[in-house]
């Protein structure tokens, strides 16, 4: 059976790879075209606060409807965007449509936009964000910007130069993915960020793996001493809520809060009114 499976391989291998080959170009050709051709839409997905349970913001995350090849996954077409150069004109396109539906609401609550490498090295970006903040009237303190250490790495002076241009804003600055990049320690030390996202990887079943249990632990601590909240990524079950609220860990994203979803999904949350019922849960919260 393993014969032929390689076999079959052996076969499929060429013809494969031309088809990824051409699939690529399509998509970097497409790509170029998408933002002028409305092709993208933006989904919220719910950060709330472990203690209290409230939403206390959204992070966006981009979607490409393709038309011929339907949903094409972030992690398909962001890489592509920015090695061609597209990721400029779709990141602007995303901050402006972030920044305007945030000013919308009612509540005051957070948006957390991911902003790639090929933004932070640019020259443009603290500029931009100045320009969109001015231009929609959102509050700079509502707008955090969440970036990987992998973006941080390829020009380390430019990225800290548009760091603290961007801080100077009044814009917040999270750390995402941390622990699966390089040398996450210094970057932690040299860069002003005010969060520490851990990586969705060590929360899978922190709650009965110790090594993972181990490694969250160690970023609490991280978090502690650095006076940094810790934010855990794709929280998928109430055990791993439990371990996290134990180790008292700030704020939780996932599908246990919340799937990514279109804004029209949390009308409620974003627009609720202040009510006695309000009141109340707040009082009893404090
Ligand atoms: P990320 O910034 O780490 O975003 C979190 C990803 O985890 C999202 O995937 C989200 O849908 C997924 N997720 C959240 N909670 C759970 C959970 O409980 N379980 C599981 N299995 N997954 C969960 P998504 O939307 O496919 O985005 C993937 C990546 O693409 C993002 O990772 C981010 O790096 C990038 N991305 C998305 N939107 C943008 C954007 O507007 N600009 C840039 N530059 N990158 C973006
Ligand atoms: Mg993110
Ligand atoms: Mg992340
Ligand atoms: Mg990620």
């Amino acid at each position: 059976r393993a014969k032929a499976e390689g076999g079959g391989l052996c076969r499929i291998f060429d013809p494969e790879m031309g088809a990824r080959v051409r699939e690529r170009r399509i998509l970097e050709h497409d790509l170029r075209f998408a933002v002028e051709r409305g092709q993208f839409h933006l989904v919220y997905q719910p950060q709330t606060a472990i203690e209290t349970g409230e939403v206390i913001g959204f992070e966006v995350l981009l979607r490409w409807h393709h038309p011929e090849r339907g949903n094409v996954p972030p992690d398909r077409f962001i890489q592509i965007a920015e090695e061609t150069g597209s990721i400029e004109a779709v990141g602007e396109w995303v901050l402006r449509t972030a920044c305007r539906e945030a000013a919308s609401w009612t509540q005051p609550l957070r948006i957390a936009v991911n902003v790639s490498a090929v933004q932070i090295h640019s020259a443009r970006l603290s500029g931009l964000v100045r320009e969109i903040l001015v231009e929609t009237g959102l509050a700079p303190e509502r707008l955090e910007l969440e970036i990987t250490e992998t973006a941080l790495i390829r020009d380390f002076d430019r990225a800290l130069a548009s760091l603290h241009l961007l801080k100077a804003l009044g814009v917040r600055i999270a750390m995402d993915d941390f622990g699966t990049g390089y040398s996450s320690l210094s970057n932690l030390r040299a860069f002003p960020f005010d969060k520490i996202k851990i990586d969705r990887s060590f929360i899978m079943s922190v709650d009965s793996n110790d090594q993972a249990a181990a490694i969250v632990r160690a970023v609490m601590g991280l978090g502690r001493g650095l006076a940094l909240p810790v934010l855990a990524e794709g929280v998928e079950t109430q055990g791993e809520l439990a371990f996290l609220m134990n180790e008292g860990c700030q704020e939780a994203q996932g599908y246990l809060m919340g799937k990514p979803a279109l804004i029209s999904h949390f009308a409620h949350v974003v627009d609720e009114e202040t009510t006695a019922e309000d009141g109340k849960r707040r009082k009893s919260a404090a």
